[in-house]
């Protein structure tokens, strides 16, 4: 390995995103470790707070000096609030912000917070990009993961959104879920693909600790769906929405030609983002800065004038050449060689040396056309491959 020292800095800094987050949701699902926290009526102080943070952060040079992409309103459930307090939202941060002529611009939502008119002023607001967070076609696995709306709820949200003229829309799928079999999981991707999604997200269950699912796998409560059928199922998604012309473009994520999470792309590309709200994470040019997790602490420094940040770090060069790798494998396209060496004057092989002329060897990275990438191979182990580049 080249040592840290060795490493100078670079430009090459592709434009940034925007990040905001509702950290709110009807109530808590089971295997969640998000930053949300439950309740009915999601408190107008905390947009306030929101606000005002948009306008100072607008404010910075550092932002001054840069035009916005994408702007992504995620949580938590964003359309916990009513469709004109989330348009307003989006209309202050295009006003306050330099954004590219055409940004992409999406908004997370859980199917029971959707109506057709909130849908509505959202698209007038600029929203061009839906995200729902589905996750089965079956009420009882969603009854199982503790979500709070149901398959119907579900459809109707997704006939919600074609009606309020969305035409990038997202659905978040869940697979190796507690009692789901590889027939439920076939059965809920072709309930999918009957919507003509635009995006699929088709994530793995994973337990996270401190959740009620991790006391209940714990406890011999609930069993997931063994490594074989797990991986069996993985096969399934690819083999489906490939013939359904949703080509996958990172280990989880599908889209139709032109229809790739712009917004997403950018962190697996380790762009730059601008993250605000409770919890939300920065990283500005390398350096990286969080608040406060709790909406309530969040609002209250926001309304004294004092700042919410609790953390910041800049990464060293090295850590953040290897970050760039580690996270552009995840892109089908791997990591291109000419964008690290913009942005390091240095290459994977001359940076890792024998660690990855043995995971070359071993057949789960390739080298083509100057890029990096998993192979067929490695894709399935992709975390055990990452976990070596780290
Ligand atoms: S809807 Fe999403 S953020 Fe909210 S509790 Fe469920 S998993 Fe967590």
């Amino acid at each position: 390995m080249v040592p840290d020292s060795a490493l100078t800095p670079n430009s090459g800094e592709e434009p940034p995103g925007l990040y905001l987050h509702i950290p709110f949701c009807k109530s808590r699902c089971a295997y969640c470790s998000f930053n949300s926290f439950a309740c009915q009526s999601p408190p107008a102080a905390y947009l306030a707070a929101l606000s005002s943070q948009i306008r100072y952060w607008a404010g910075q040079p550092w932002c001054q000096k840069r035009t916005f992409t994408t702007l992504f309103i995620g949580g938590g459930t964003p359309t916990i609030y009513a469709g004109s307090e989330l348009a307003a939202l989006v209309r202050l941060c295009l006003e306050s912000f330099n954004f590219v002529v055409e940004p992409e611009i999406t908004v997370e939502a859980n199917p029971n917070t959707v109506t057709v008119q909130a849908l509505t002023s959202l698209r007038r607001a600029g929203v061009n990009r839906l995200s729902l967070g589905v996750q089965a076609f079956s009420d009882r696995l969603l009854a199982g993961l503790g979500r709070s709306h149901t398959l119907a709820e579900a459809e109707a949200a997704i006939r919600a959104a074609r009606q309020a003229g969305f035409t990038n829309l997202n659905l978040d799928l869940m697979f190796g879920l507690p009692g789901q079999s590889a027939a439920d999981w076939q059965e809920s991707l072709t309930q999918a693909l009957t919507q003509a999604p635009e995006h699929l997200a088709c994530y793995e269950l994973t337990i996270e600790e401190g959740t009620p699912f991790a006391r209940m796998v714990d406890k011999g409560e609930i069993t997931l769906p063994g490594e074989e059928e797990s991986l069996s199922m993985a096969e399934t998604t690819h083999d489906l929405l490939a013939q359904a012309g949703l080509k996958r473009y990172e280990i989880s994520n599908y889209a139709v030609p032109g229809r790739q999470c712009q917004h997403n792309l950018n962190y697996w590309r380790n762009g730059a983002y601008l993250g605000l709200g409770a919890g939300a994470v920065s990283c500005l040019s390398g350096c990286r800065f969080s608040s406060v997790s709790k909406p309530e602490v969040f609002t209250e420094l926001a309304q004294k004038g004092k700042s919410p940040l609790i953390e910041a770090e800049c990464l060293p060069l090295a850590a953040r050449f290897r970050e760039s790798v580690v996270m552009g494998l995840r892109l089908l396209d791997g990591v291109s060689f000419i964008r690290l060496q913009q942005q390091f004057a240095l290459t994977p092989p001359e940076y890792y040396g024998k660690i990855l002329e043995d995971l070359l060897q071993q057949g789960l990275v390739e080298v083509s056309k100057n890029r990096l990438r998993l192979t067929k191979t490695g894709l399935p182990v992709a975390n055990q491959v990452l976990s070596q580049l780290v």
